[in-house]
């Protein structure tokens, strides 16, 4: 028998779950699963396996997982956009690509002031369609988690692509390692990952709070968390505002004051996690090698 493999830290996290509800596993396989995003047209989920250079699909109706695209550009963080497209931050590329409605794959962006990207990480579209996203270096120090290459850019900043011209702006330039980022349901508030302890024992390893701005500058609110496990990367926010974050021991859930409400755990290292199926209740998560889901009484922020 299965035990339950959800962990209580504050009273509130009890009506977050229900205690029959356990952990699907629905794939493994992978090297770094990475990058859900969830397409509730076609009721699919499509996300990366970084080291194999593969984007996969998970059927919700069938449960059969194919391979969507390989080679991927080693294809990380994904997102789909208001317009029912695919954006994805590839490491191999150094690039955001968007795959139109026909199927082409076009470059979104790939450079910055005259030298190329390091490697793009993690992507969210804001309901205005700019795009925001983060650019560390984990696609470019080694043949691993993609190409290894020079790094150009003089920092490792999080940027936002204008809806209307395509121009690309440095939206953060004081990270170590920018990572997974998600607006609050509103969109008032973004939060964004610096996972800056892989590169110095001493550096960050938690999530920082910014208000936008409707110049679509950010203001740096304070420090939202701290991981008590491993690394936070991706990380989803649900309607009330809850942050459903990945972290070493599983899925974290924090309460928006910071509070730490409780834990799925996952028992392999979680890198980032989607909300899902057709009431967005089913959460998604990529967990080291595999892929799993868990139902919950709780719905994900609306974006489609
Ligand atoms: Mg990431």
């Amino acid at each position: 028998m299965s035990m339950s493999c959800f962990e209580v830290l504050d009273p509130c996290f009890s009506r977050l779950f229900v205690s029959t509800a356990r952990l699907d596993l629905l794939y493994t396989g992978c090297r770094w699963a990475e990058g859900p995003a969830y397409f509730p047209a076609g009721r699919y989920l499509v996300w990366s396996d970084i080291p194999n250079d593969r984007m996969l699909r998970y059927d919700e109706c069938s449960g059969m997982v194919s391979v969507f695209r390989h080679p991927c550009g080693h294809s990380n963080g994904n997102t789909v956009d208001r317009a029912g497209r695919l954006v994805t931050c590839e490491h191999g590329g150094r690039r955001v690509s968007r795959t139109e409605v026909d199927g082409t794959v076009v470059s979104l962006v790939d450079s910055f002031n005259g030298r190329r990207l390091n490697s793009p990480n993690d992507i969210v579209e804001r309901s205005d369609g700019s795009l925001w996203f983060t650019d560390p270096v984990y696609g470019v120090e080694s043949d691993y988690m993609g190409v290894k290459g020079e790094i150009e850019q003089p920092g490792n900043f999080v940027y936002r692509i204008d809806p209307r011209d395509g121009r690309l702006k440095v939206v953060a330039d004081d990270f170590v390692q920018p990572n997974g980022l998600a607006f609050s349901p509103d969109e008032s508030l973004l939060y964004i990952v610096d996972t800056g302890r892989s590169h110095r024992v001493d550096g960050p390893q938690h999530i920082r709070k910014f208000r936008v701005g409707d110049d679509g500058r950010l203001k740096f609110l304070g420090l939202f968390a701290t991981s008590t496990a491993g690394f936070f990367d991706g990380l989803r926010v649900d309607d009330a505002g809850r942050i459903w974050t990945s972290a070493g021991d599983g899925v974290h859930c924090y309460d928006t004051d910071g509070t730490l409400l409780g834990k799925i755990k996952v028992p392999e290292v979680v890198a980032n996690v989607c909300f899902g199926g057709p009431r967005r209740n089913y959460l998604y998560i990529c967990g080291t090698t595999s892929l799993y889901g868990i139902r919950l009484p709780v719905q994900g922020v609306k974006t489609f």
